[in-house]
C-alpha cells in the first residue's frame, strides 16, 4: 500500500533505543528511506541490518546532537545517500531528573545541550534547504513535561517547554515547511536510566508504572507525516489510557 510516507527521506535522531528506534522501524515498514543517528553506533548498525532484512531502506551514522558540525554532517550524509531530506524527527533527549538544590549543574547543562540545542541544531541542519525547496517537515519531540512541571523536573520541563516554544515560532515563520510537536506521556524506554539522583529515580519508578510501548509514539509521528502536504498536524499529545500522567 502506498502512503504519503513511501519513499520519503526521514532523519531520526536518538534512534538507538526507545521511541527513535521504534519510529525508525515503523517508518521503514511504511516504505520511507530512514537515516538513523545516535552515539551508540553498534546499536544503530544492528537496527539498520534488521530493517534491511525486513525489506526496508536504512542508513545510519554516529551523531552527537549537541554538536552542530556533527548534525550538519548527519544531514549531508543522508542527502548523499538518498537525496533531499523530507522529514527530520528531532527525538534525541536525556532526562537526569533531580531537585534544583542538589545543584547537579553538569546534568542541567547536558539536558540543555541535548534537549534544546540538539533540536535547534537539527532545525539548522535542514531548514535552509527545506525553505529553498518550499517543502519539508520538522517533527520535534517534547513531552507532557513540556505542559506541566513536577518536583525534580524543573530543568527537564524547562527544556521541553522550550521545544514547544521553538516549534511554534518555527511554524509561524515558515508557511512552506510543516512543523509538528509530539508530546509523549510515559513510554517504556531507557530514558529514566539517566537519573543519578536516588530520590528522583525511586519516584520515577512509580510514575512510570503505567507506560505506552514506543511504537505508540511512532504511529503518532507516522500520522503527522502521512497527511497531505497542505495539512500541518500542529501538536499531538499521546498518553496511556490507564495512566493519570
Ligand atoms: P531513550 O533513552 O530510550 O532514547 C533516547 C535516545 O536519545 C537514545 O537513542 C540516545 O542514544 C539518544 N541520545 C541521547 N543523547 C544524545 C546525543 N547527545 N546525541 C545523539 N543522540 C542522543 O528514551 P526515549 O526513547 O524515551 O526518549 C526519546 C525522546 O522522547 C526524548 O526526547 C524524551 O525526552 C522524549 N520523551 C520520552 C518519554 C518517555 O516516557 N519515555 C516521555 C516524554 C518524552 P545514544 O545514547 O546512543 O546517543
Amino acid at each position: 500500500m502506498s502512503t504519503n510516507i513511501q519513499d520519503k527521506v526521514i532523519l531520526i535522531t536518538g534512534a538507538s533505543s526507545g521511541i527513535g528506534e521504534a519510529t525508525a522501524r515503523l517508518l521503514a515498514r511504511e516504505g520511507a528511506k530512514v537515516v538513523l543517528g545516535a552515539r551508540r553506533t553498534d546499536r544503530l548498525e544492528k537496527i539498520i541490518a534488521e530493517i534491511r532484512e525486513a525489506g526496508g531502506t536504512a542508513e545510519c551514522r554516529t551523531l552527537d546532537v549537541s554538536n552542530l558540525d556533527d548534525m550538519r554532517g548527519f544531514a549531508a550524509f543522508a542527502e548523499s545517500k538518498f537525496g533531499p531530506i523530507d522529514v527530520i524527527v528531532n527525538n534525541a533527549g536525556v532526562m537526569p531528573l533531580s531537585p534544583l538544590h542538589e545543584l547537579k549543574i553538569d546534568e542541567w547543562n547536558r539536558m540543555i545541550d541535548v534537549n534544546i540545542r540538539g533540536v535547534l541544531h537539527g532545525i539548522a541542519a535542514v531548514l535552509p534547504a527545506m525553505r529553498a525547496r518550499k517543502s519539508g517537515h520538522i517533527i520535534n519531540i517534547s513531552s507532557i513535561g513540556g505542559h506541566q512541571v513536577w518536583a525534580t523536573c524543573a530543568v527537564y520541563s524547562g527544556t521541553k517547554f522550550a521545544v514547544l516554544a521553538i516549534s511554534e515560532g518555527l511554524r509561524l515563520e515558515n508557511t512552506d515547511v510543516r512543523v509538528t510537536v509530539v508530546s509523549p506521556g510515559v513510554v517504556e524506554s531507557e530514558l529514566a536510566d539517566t537519573i543519578s539522583d536516588e530520590t528522583a529515580r525511586q519516584s520515577m519508578k512509580d510514575f512510570r508504572k503505567v507506560a505506552l510501548t514506543p511504537d505508540a509514539i511512532g504511529r503518532a509521528i507516522a500520522y503527522a507525516i502521512e497527511q497531505p502536504a497542505d495539512v500541518n498536524i500542529n501538536e499531538i499529545i499521546v498518553r496511556p489510557t490507564a495512566g493519570a500522567q
